[in-house]
């Protein structure tokens, strides 16, 4: 699949020095440092391509772009993938509530959040990867979860057996009753008959009538969600046999944690001997005006209609970026009007001839970064430093802070 194009970066004064980079993991629930490396593998999971991009998917990938632009700002690589599910029931149900080929609909959502990203000064991902391009390589996947004998058929289809892998359920932290009622609202099947265990997922769905399928060892069909991500992480951030983990960054929206993300890393267990991801990192929900943003209640707002009405997107970039990106948080029109009066008055305090000092919040933009993506910290800093500009204080470099502020926060002034 085609990422979109790449966004520069301005390169670090090497005059400023960068800490370690900490972020909060969800599995041990502390922030961890994660070790200086030449070389990151960070996998996000994408959207499934029927109603990109609304703010809550927004939120999550730019905090992966957070901690993208800072691995790199700190001279690293960072291999990163993203997919796109772009086979599943939810856009099948799109496609026929709609009347439209849901070939149709994928494409078009996914240009659109192609263009989102870009207009977020989003960074792309190395390898944007289709699960439809993917099948190969998840009938791969599957047939190696066979050889392990963890994977049995009911009826047609295939399920992973959940309780091959002795941790599971210890990185989500959710009860036996929760984990089995999060996973009936997320897309599982714990009724059905013939499993196992109520949580075993499906990773090869057998050929419906009237729906798309595609031939597989298994006979005809698709690919289940979990086993999607496993496969494309595994096969294109291919991981170093000399670490201790498969990958150093597992990322997503908090509502991946479980079950979608407790099954990925069950599978990436038992296919690679290893534990999958160093860190778990995940976003916080965006809700609107006090109620959570769904697509059910049908209150999602989408990025690409707020750049249509003329909000600029680094307005947009910088009102997510206002808030704790762990937490759940509220969107309302104040968010975005105090985002947009900050991003003019920051234009305006920038395009001075003479500007306050901006070492020091250069330096505290970078300490904020490092410290879980402190963004809240970071734009009080940067507010700081309007005010000692708009009070006539003198001695800085605007080019110096202006770079700063694109580099970590990805605002391009
Ligand atoms: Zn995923």
């Amino acid at each position: 699949m085609r990422s979109w194009p790449t966004v520069a970066i301005p390169p670090v004064d090497p005059k400023f020095s960068l800490p370690k980079l900490t972020l909060k993991d969800t599995l041990s629930g502390t922030k961890k440092a994660l070790p200086t490396k030449n070389l990151y593998r960070m996998y996000v999971c994408g959207i499934t391509p029927y109603d990109a991009t609304h703010l809550g998917h927004a939120a999550t990938y730019l905090t992966f772009d957070l901690i993208n632009r800072y691995l790199r700002a700190t001279g690293a690589e960072v291999r990163y993938v993203q997919n796109i599910t772009d086979i599943d029931d939810p856009l099948l149900e799109r496609a026929t509530r709609d009347g439209i080929n849901w070939e149709d609909l994928a494409h078009s959502q996914i240009e659109l959040f192609r263009g989102d990203m870009v207009n977020l000064h989003v960074l792309p991902p190395e390898s944007y990867i289709g699960a439809v391009e993917a099948i190969p390589l998840v009938t791969e996947a599957i047939e190696v979860l066979q050889a392990k004998n963890t994977v049995y058929p009911v009826e047609s289809d295939l399920y992973f057996s959940v309780r091959s892998d002795s941790e599971f359920g210890t990185r989500s932290h959710y009860s036996q009753v929760e984990m089995s009622e999060i996973f009936s609202e997320r897309g599982g099947d714990p009724d059905r008959v013939g499993k196992k265990d109520v949580l075993d997922c499906l990773v090869w769905l057998a050929a419906r009538p009237g729906e798309p399928s595609w031939p597989s060892p298994f006979g005809a069909g698709r690919p289940g969600w979990h086993i999607e991500c496993s496969a494309i992480a595994l096969a294109y951030l291919k991981p170093d046999p000399e670490e201790d983990f498969a990958i150093d960054i597992q990322g997503g929206g908090s509502d991946l944690i479980f079950p979608h993300h407790e099954m990925g890393a069950s599978q990436v267990a038992i296919m690679t001997g290893k534990p999958y991801a160093r860190t778990y990192v995940h976003a916080g929900m965006v809700g609107l005006d006090g109620e959570k943003m769904s697509k059910s209640k049908g209150n999602l707002i989408f990025v690409s209609n707020l750049i249509v009405t003329g909000v600029e997107p680094m307005a947009i970039r910088l009102a997510l970026l206002s808030a704790a990106y762990g937490k759940d948080r509220m969107w309302t029109d104040a968010v975005l009007e105090e985002a947009k009066a900050r991003l003019h008055r920051l234009q305006s305090a920038l395009s001075r001839n003479e500007v306050a000092p901006t070492q020091e919040c250069v330096a505290l933009i970078i300490a904020s970064l490092a410290d879980n993506l402190d963004t809240v910290r970071a734009i009080k800093a940067i507010d700081a430093w309007i005010e000692q500009t708009e009070s006539g204080l003198t001695g800085g470099s605007s080019g110096e802070l202006s770079r700063a502020i694109d580099t970590f926060l990805g605002i391009a002034i």
